[in-house]
């Protein structure tokens, strides 16, 4: 058996070696490491794969997020809505621009935000909702944009984890995930579901004037050359990691679909057993099938009860099985991010995933006899 990865990319790499190391020599040579044609490529190539009208490349998904906001003229003091049960770099930014991060419980079955906890935290000051598309799944979007149409509020979507995943609204219609609020920030950290070999991020936007206000604030305020109209940052995405997206991106749905493939087998093999909660989907999609792209498995986080989380996680380290806990601690109880307004009674919810979550291995490479290792080491541990 090969040895169990958290994400494998050496093996990923092995596989796409040849368009990867083309893609990259291609920069080498024409040494436009910076805004070269892959860049511009892999713009127009994303915009669409997603059916998009605007992409705007910057540096990492930390930066898509701030821009984004910077984008929208968000002021000092206004209040943006986000989830307590996900990663910092959400709450960072906002704290980071001078807004007010509130932060809302989400829902157990599938760790994204829930629309009551947000309609309960409006106030006067709240200008921003921030849905983050939890490990792969879409928030509830359809009450988030009802939500946010009659509060005049943004809908920011982190869409880092959700890349390719899609969302079928009440009306029917379906659209990648990203595409739906008015903007939304994603990485491709190494790691994420289209990762390439360092930092990269983009937002995404069907606004054309939005669109030209974010173009400029990634190139320091820039719109005419040296002339500075807004306060902008410098964040590009690199043309060596723009000549590996695009290496990548044709192959995202069948990365995703092997992500799916993995859950389900590891569904299969954990589901019925008392004390664990396989990753739920959410109503439009009920069943995970080869075509059913509603969850795209950024991680595979599974519910342990019963206080029985960090014997099995104690257990898969000591079989040399990595794991991950996304996340441990909830984020209005960090240090930076807490506030005298919050109430842990209004989180009872991420408080208790902090203690029962558990991700498992996932990425492109996993095979059947890793998953059923996995599996049965967690059996063995439970039952
Ligand atoms: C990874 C991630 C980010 C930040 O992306 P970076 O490219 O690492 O800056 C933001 N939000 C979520 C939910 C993430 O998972």
């Amino acid at each position: 058996m090969r040895k169990i990865q958290m994400v494998d990319l050496q093996g990923q790499y092995e596989q796409i070696k040849t368009q990867v190391n083309k893609s990259i020599n291609e920069v080498l040579e024409s040494a436009a490491f910076i805004n070269g044609p892959h860049v511009q490529n892999f713009q127009k190539e994303l915009e669409t794969y997603l059916g998009v009208k605007h992409v705007i490349p910057c540096a990492n998904g930390t930066d898509a997020l701030q821009i984004a906001m910077m984008g929208l003229g968000l002021k000092p003091g206004d209040e943006v809505i986000t989830a307590d049960f996900t990663f910092a770099a959400t709450v960072e930014v906002i704290a980071l621009l001078q807004l007010t991060p509130v932060l809302v419980d989400v829902e157990p079955d599938t760790f994204n935000i829930d629309p009551e906890a947000i309609r309960k935290a409006i106030t006067p000051k709240t200008k921003a909702i921030v849905p983050v598309h939890l490990f792969g799944q879409c928030a509830n979007m359809d009450a988030i944009m009802e939500i946010a149409k009659e509060h005049d509020l943004y809908v920011i979507e982190d869409d880092a984890q959700a890349i390719g995943a899609s969302y079928t609204g009440k009306d029917g219609v379906k659209c990648k995930s990203g595409t739906m609020g008015h903007v939304a920030a994603t990485s491709f950290f190494p790691s994420k579901n289209l990762g390439c070999y360092g930092d990269g991020g983009a937002i995404f936007t069907n606004d054309d004037e939005l669109a030209h206000t974010l173009r400029g604030i990634v190139n320091h305020g820039m719109y005419e050359r040296y002339h500075h109209d807004v306060v902008g940052v410098n964040s590009r995405l690199d043309s060596i990691q723009a000549a590996v997206l695009r290496a990548k991106l044709p192959l995202l749905d069948a990365y995703n679909k092997k992500r799916r493939m993995a859950a389900r087998a590891y569904n299969e093999a954990l589901h019925g057993i008392d004390d664990i909660i396989v990753p739920q989907l959410s109503g439009d999609c009920p069943n995970i099938t080869d075509d059913s792209d509603c969850h795209v498995f950024h991680q595979y986080t599974l519910r342990i009860l019963n206080g029985k989380r960090d014997a099995v996680a104690k257990k898969l380290g000591e079989n040399g099985i990595p794991f991950g806990i996304y996340y441990p601690i909830p984020l209005h109880k960090q240090k930076a991010y807490t506030d005298p307004r919050y109430n842990d009674a209004d989180f009872t919810v991420t408080n208790k995933l902090a203690e029962e979550v558990l991700s498992l291995p996932m990425h492109t490479e996993l095979d059947t006899e890793q998953i059923e290792f996995i599996t049965t080491i967690i059996k063995e541990t439970i039952i």
